[in-house]
């Protein structure tokens, strides 16, 4: 009986909310590394984004007015990490708050020895632990256009809330049943060695250096890679590609072969 309510209740809300024709193809047109995914895709990842919007607010933050573009901008990209997961996966927090630019987070914690500490440097993405993702707006537009970036944004801030789901972030996410724990972190830890050596001995490198940061950000930047030029991962680290393959059930690479 559940199931049912469930469906209807998502049938429902896939009617009133949908999102109408020319704002769809505007937003989709703002996001070219899209381009490859099959039509069914295309229209599974409509009706992930109203439902998606459904559920979270997107609230603009200090005087931002978040047009109904940008809510669709952010709503695709997020749903393109779950589009064979759930939306599950973002369950247990609200809201996206979208601020006009960098914004300071100003959170403080404590280290080992007692002392407080400030957060004062100026972010353009975070994502908080049962908590919104924020996001600065210019950052989110400059990002959409991966050729143009090198970089996704809402990606990376919700790959990290996909990881948070099992804890804090830390590159490994709840993985499905028949996937190996060991495996997993084998294949991570050995990539995140190797990319570190590398930014250490100051390589060219195509991905942002930026992953070297842990191995949650590792996992965030490597999933930016995974969906918007999957070639790209498949060169560099091909295990770490296997492993996302299985955990976000994608083989975008397929994609961009049959395209
Ligand atoms: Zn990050």
């Amino acid at each position: 009986m559940f199931e049912t309510i469930r469906r209807w209740r998502r049938e429902r809300v896939l009617k009133s909310a949908a999102i109408p024709d020319p704002l769809w193809h505007e937003a989709l047109a703002a996001l070219p590394f899209l381009d490859s995914c099959t039509d069914d895709e295309i229209a599974r990842l409509r009706d992930l984004s109203v439902l998606f919007l459904d559920a979270k607010s997107i609230i603009g933050a200090q005087g931002h007015e978040v047009t109904p573009l940008q809510r669709v901008v952010i709503a695709i990209e997020a749903c393109v990490l779950v589009l064979n997961l759930d939306l599950a996966y973002y369950a247990g927090w609200e809201s996206v708050v979208v601020y006009p630019g960098e914004f300071v987070p100003g959170w403080e914690w404590e280290d080992d020895a007692g002392v407080v500490h400030r957060n004062d440097l100026p972010m353009a993405g975070e994502a908080m632990h049962h908590g919104p993702v924020v996001l600065s707006w210019p950052d989110v537009a400059a990002s959409a256009d991966w050729e143009a970036a090198g970089m996704n944004l809402v990606i990376h801030e919700f790959a990290h809330k996909i990881d948070m789901v099992s804890g804090d972030a830390n590159g490994c996410p709840p993985l499905h049943a028949g996937m190996s724990v060991p495996a997993w972190r084998r294949t991570m830890a050995a990539a995140y060695e190797d990319f570190c050596a590398r930014v250490e001995r100051d390589e060219a490198l195509a991905i942002d250096p930026y992953a070297a940061e842990s191995p949650a950000e590792f996992f965030a930047v490597l999933s930016e890679v995974f969906f918007a030029e999957p070639t790209l991962l498949v060169d560099e680290y091909p295990d770490v590609y296997t492993q996302f393959a299985q955990f976000y059930r994608q083989d975008p690479v397929a994609r961009v072969a049959q395209r």
